[in-house]
């Protein structure tokens, strides 16, 4: 079986001149390292669900995507974080939502997932539910940074002079996921993320809502989104992916194709990573950039900002 791991760190990519080379170089070994941390689970023939949440703990311990530590901040100036994890071998999935003291919300959605009932927990509950299972809780200060604190800021202006719509990706979104394919052909996608800078106190994205922002299901494929949830819900994108391969019989690359094109028609920012059932990728968007990887069968390493795909060594 083709073992297969990709990444997404947001489709809000900053434009290139507003970080420095070093910042750059930092985000991209991130994305690099989250890699690292997936294909060391795979490459030992271990499950696609452990490697998919090893990698985004990794990028929710990055501060340069929003999840986990990095995460936006809502108008109220604090965080609330969703995540979700599915295993496409069972359809066993977990997911949390607007939780404001898990370290790693995708650690909290997997401990949930084992579970096995309740699917989705919300608020106050998943925290307890975090702490319960020993799953590391902080400070909600824990997740902030510098650059979320002049997001929220540049927001709350426009907010007041009316130029809200106009802000760029960078300034709203980023959200955190992975998908794999394991050795034993079986599917796993994970997605974790703050939402976007401003939300509403509870407003709640797709992120941790199985078949919209994740989805995975073995002999389909496996999907993690990034971009304006409330469009992702309404086209239950992971769900209508796996949906046209089945019924329709689409490639992987067609299905998620189809699926972007039709998000674009709102001009709304999107992209996602995906892995089909023979351990191909895509990683689509239609904004700027998406900080972006993803694993050759060779074991290679390759990570994106923008267009260009570099090499980072040997996972
Ligand atoms: N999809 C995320 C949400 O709507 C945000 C993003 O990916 O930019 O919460």
């Amino acid at each position: 079986m083709t073992l297969a791991l990709a990444i997404h760190g947001g489709c809000g990519t900053l434009p290139k001149a507003e970080m420095t080379e070093a910042e750059w170089a930092q985000a991209r070994s991130d994305l690099a390292s989250a890699l690292r941390a997936g294909w060391a689970i795979l490459s030992k023939g271990g499950a696609a669900v452990d490697a998919v949440e090893a990698a985004v703990r990794v990028m929710e311990d990055s501060p340069h995507f929003n999840a986990g530590h990095g995460a936006a901040f809502n108008t109220e100036g604090e965080h609330e974080l969703d995540a979700s994890i599915m295993d496409g071998a069972t359809l066993a999935a977990g997911a949390i939502c607007g939780a404001k003291r898990i370290r790693n919300p995708i650690t909290a959605a997997k401990a949930l997932m084992l579970r096995g009932d309740p699917l989705l927990l919300a608020g106050p509950a998943a925290d307890d539910f975090a702490e319960h299972e020993g799953v590391d809780t902080v400070a909600n200060e824990h997740f902030s940074t510098e650059r979320r604190r002049k997001n929220l800021a540049s927001m709350k202006l426009r907010e007041i002079v009316g130029t809200a719509a106009e802000a760029s990706e960078a300034e709203k979104h980023g959200t955190v996921g992975a998908v794999a394919c394991d050795a034993q052909g079986h599917l796993a996608a994970a997605t974790s993320t703050g939402g976007y800078t401003n939300k509403p106190v509870g407003r709640v994205g797709d992120s941790p809502i199985i078949g919209a922002g994740t989805y995975a299901r073995d002999g389909r494929c496996a999907v993690s989104g990034t971009g304006k949830g409330e469009y992702f819900i309404r086209y239950c994108v992971g769900h209508e992916i796996a949906s046209l391969i089945a019924y329709k019989g689409l490639s992987l690359k067609a299905a998620t194709d189809a699926v972007l094109a039709e998000l674009s028609e709102h001009k709304v920012g999107a992209g996602l990573v995906a892995v089909g059932a023979d351990g191909s990728i895509v990683a689509p968007y239609n904004t700027e950039g998406m900080y972006r990887g993803w694993v050759t069968e060779d074991g290679l390493i390759h990570v994106a900002t923008h267009d260009h795909v570099e090499l980072a060594g040997q996972a």
